[in-house]
């Protein structure tokens, strides 16, 4: 078994969280160092720039990239112009074109370039895709309505260009609807509610058309206080199916279906060593697509102020 090197660049909340601990439990990978500007994870190397990083160390072969993604872009060209494999945190980029280049030059260069959907590693999401294959789509709804206080307390990125507002939760939605469906439904229009004080959405509506008259909707809310809600309900010619809890849960005509409980995160540092192995990259850009397009042919809504 071959064990790379792997370094975290952006030690945040979910750095902490989650790519850590996954990293800790999966024997491919060994956390080697950090680049932090706020102290990095005790115990492990910590450089203050990456550029020091990749100069001084050359055997971590590999970088997870978990800042925001409007820093993403240059760390991430370096690493790979540095013959270093390279993990992006979702959303993958701030703009579609930086991705695209990302690919190509990971592909040049011969670097694994994996850009994770941690959604589409929750445990309904393969059953889901495995259970749609063999239907016809007729109708797919969203509903992912959190609180931003809750989730997101004083992250001022997410409110600048390129943060995604109410589209950083609401994109996990659109990896596994772009993931589970067996045709692609693209975006035929949008409303996005803007805070009077801020550059990005605080909820949006979208509609969605597909093959054969199929027609979707997704309503992304961030003022929803007490219970939480992140489902998805698929109508097909043969039944529906509804997943819940982001993709944890799932039911078919109603009746909830048993699905084996796994990790998201230990399922992406699994895919990154597979994809490492076999030289391979994963960089689908279809998510963000949904939310560039949003962004473009969206009707943009003024709304109340919003302050932490
Ligand atoms: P965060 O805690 O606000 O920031 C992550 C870290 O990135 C910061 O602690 C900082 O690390 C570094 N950083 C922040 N701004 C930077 C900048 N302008 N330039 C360079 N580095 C910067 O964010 P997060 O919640 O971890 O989210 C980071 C990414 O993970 C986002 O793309 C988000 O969508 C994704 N994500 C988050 C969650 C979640 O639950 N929070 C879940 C899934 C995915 P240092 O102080 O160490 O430099």
């Amino acid at each position: 078994m071959t064990v790379t090197d792997i370094a975290i660049v952006g030690v945040g909340k979910i750095a902490r969280d989650q790519h850590v601990p996954a990293i800790a439990a999966d024997p491919r990978f060994r956390l080697a160092a950090t680049v932090s500007r706020s102290g990095g994870v005790e115990g492990v190397e910590n450089f203050d720039t990456l550029d020091a990083l990749l100069a001084s160390r050359p055997k971590i072969g590999a970088v997870s990239l978990c800042m925001p993604p409007q820093a993403r872009f240059e760390p991430a060209r370096a690493a790979l112009a540095a013959g270093r494999h390279v993990m992006l945190e979702k959303p993958p980029g701030a703009t579609l074109a930086e991705v695209e280049t990302l690919t190509r030059l990971a592909s040049d260069g011969g670097q694994t370039l994996f850009a994770t959907w941690h959604s589409r590693h929750a445990a309904a999401v393969a059953p889901a895709k495995d259970w749609l294959a063999t239907r016809t789509v007729r109708r797919v709804a969203i509903v992912w309505r959190e609180d931003v206080r809750r989730w997101h307390p004083g992250q001022d990125w997410i409110w600048e260009p390129g943060g995604l507002g109410v589209f950083d939760p609401g994109i996990n939605a659109l990896s596994i609807m772009t993931e589970i469906l067996p045709v692609p439904l693209h975006l035929t229009g949008a409303e996005l509610e803007v805070p009077a004080n801020r550059q990005t959405p605080i909820a949006v509506r979208l509609a969605f058309a597909g093959p054969g008259g199929a027609t979707g909707t997704a309503d992304f809310d961030w003022r929803q206080e007490g219970p939480q809600t992140w489902e998805i309900e698929v109508e097909t010619d043969k039944g529906s199916l509804r997943l819940t809890e982001g993709g944890a849960g799932m039911a078919v005509d109603g009746s909830p279906v048993a699905v084996e409980t796994q990790g998201e995160y230990p399922g992406l540092y699994a895919r990154f060593a597979d994809l490492i192995a076999r030289g391979a990259s994963d960089a689908d850009t279809r998510p963000l697509m949904q939310v560039a397009d949003a962004f473009m042919l969206g009707r943009r809504i003024p709304t109340d102020e919003f302050h932490d």
